[in-house]
């Protein structure tokens, strides 16, 4: 499909108005459900709607025909998830299914995993997760220690990984483990797609503090896989993960074109400043209007950064490590509106006492989790490091493992 082919944004904007009107379930209510023990129904219902954007010839619409999407362009994704607002969308997937593991997989996967995994999510079929971190550290990725070695022709696979979102509703895992220990630590590394449910593979949920079991630890004891599990090149693991971790921050920043549908999957309901001053009636204090108006400022500021670095890094006007600064200002974005939430709500907060509790009570447990927020998709420092060293050209943080070959560094006490 070529520009001049291509369907305009405005004819695609009332086409898919009309078929969401007719065809998807307008959503119950602004109040999040309780969350559920069992969230299985919540992860069926998403597959569900997923397959009726399939159907209707709206799912993966950056993505490329061959692959089961569109092949359509940003603005036309936009103008899908305006579009969308107030129905019931399949948010659960966005990330990482979407615009994290089949946005790397569509960057360096073989042909096959292309149509199987990226297609298999599209059509509302599968959905896949990250297993980067380990109970031994997540900043230092490539100081990772779970191992993939080679029997035949297939690939062995033992450790251990950890706080990976959603995998225990997940089909497919992105895995990165070390193969060579000879080479130095990012020359050493292979990423596998690995099935969730293989023999060998013991996956554990974590309650966080919210009282959700969003996360998974899991142990891999002699799982084998295949050749063709194999993303990228075998010791190139580092080129994948560098790609995985691009869309991470993207997706993370709010950048990512593979996002359908806004708002935060309905597991994790989240309290702005606006919601905690409307229930409370305080929005004439001037002292709760000044901290609203920082809110807002930053919220905005946000809001167009996003823009503007999504289109430069598209444009090659900036590069990719720019993915750190909407990573950053998300983070910070994020917090602001989690403590001033917390502090508008004032003495009405008691913390841990949940959505049952009220407006108050939501801004609790949002506070309590507000640290959340700049550690998912990378730290916040790891962003700083990055732009400092990628993009202002400050000194590189001093690493002496880095050339090292990685069986002689040291780890541990
Ligand atoms: C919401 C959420 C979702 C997540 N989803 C996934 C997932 O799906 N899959 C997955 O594999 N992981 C996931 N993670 C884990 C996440 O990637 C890690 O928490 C993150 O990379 C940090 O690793 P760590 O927690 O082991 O902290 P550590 O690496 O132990 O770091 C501890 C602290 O030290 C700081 N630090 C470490 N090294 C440096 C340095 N060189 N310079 C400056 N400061 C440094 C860190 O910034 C951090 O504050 C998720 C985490 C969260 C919170």
């Amino acid at each position: 499909m070529t520009e001049s082919t291509m369907e305009s944004v405005e004819s695609f904007r009332l086409r898919a108005r009309a078929w969401l009107a007719e065809n998807m379930p307008r959503q119950a209510g602004d109040e999040p459900p309780p969350l559920a023990e069992d969230d299985e129904p919540e992860w069926q219902r998403a597959r569900e709607l997923q397959q009726m954007l399939y159907a209707g010839g709206f799912a993966g619409i950056c993505f490329p025909q061959e692959y089961g999407g569109l092949g359509l362009t940003l603005a036309h994704q936009q103008a899908f998830t305006e579009e969308s607002d107030g129905y019931e969308m399949p948010l659960l997937l966005n990330t990482p299914t979407f615009s994290i593991c089949a946005a790397t997989l569509l960057d360096t996967g073989s042909e096959e995993q292309k149509r199987d995994r990226i297609g298999g999510a599209i059509r509302g079929e599968e959905i896949l997760c990250q297993f980067l971190s380990e109970p031994s550290g997540g900043s230092d990725l490539a100081g990772l220690i779970t191992r993939a070695d080679r029997d035949g022709d297939n690939w062995i696979l033992n450790g251990a990984k950890t706080w990976s979102t959603s995998a225990y509703a997940a089909d497919w895992g992105l895995c990165l483990a070390r193969t060579n220990w000879d080479v130095s630590k990012h020359r050493g590394l292979t990423m596998f797609l690995v099935p969730t449910k293989a023999p060998g593979v013991t996956m554990n949920r974590i309650r966080m503090v919210n009282g959700v079991r969003e996360f998974c630890e899991e142990f891999f004891d002699d799982v084998v896989l295949p050749a063709s599990a194999v993303v990228g090149e075998v010791d190139d693991g580092w080129t994948v993960a560098s790609r995985q971790l691009f869309h991470e921050r993207t997706a993370v920043g709010g950048g990512s074109p593979y996002v359908s549908g806004r708002g935060h999957p309905r597991t994790l309901p989240k309290v702005t400043p606006l919601d905690v001053v409307r229930a409370s009636g305080r929005a004439g204090d001037p002292r709760v209007r000044e901290l609203v108006g920082e809110y807002l400022a930053l919220h905005r500021v946000h809001g167009q950064t996003v823009d503007r670095v999504t289109r430069a890094i598209g444009s090659g006007a900036l590069s990719p490590a720019a993915a750190s600064m909407l990573r950053l200002l998300h983070a910070e974005a994020g917090q602001l509106s989690d403590d001033v939430a917390f502090k508008v709500a004032g003495a009405g907060v008691a913390t841990g006492a949940g959505a049952e509790q009220g407006m108050g009570g939501r801004a609790g447990v949002g506070y309590l989790m507000r640290q959340s927020g700049s550690l998912g998709g990378g730290s916040t420092e790891m962003s700083r490091n990055l732009i400092s060293e990628r993009l202002l050209g400050m000194p590189r943080e001093a690493a002496p493992d880095r050339d090292v070959p990685f069986k002689q560094v040291k780890r541990g006490r």
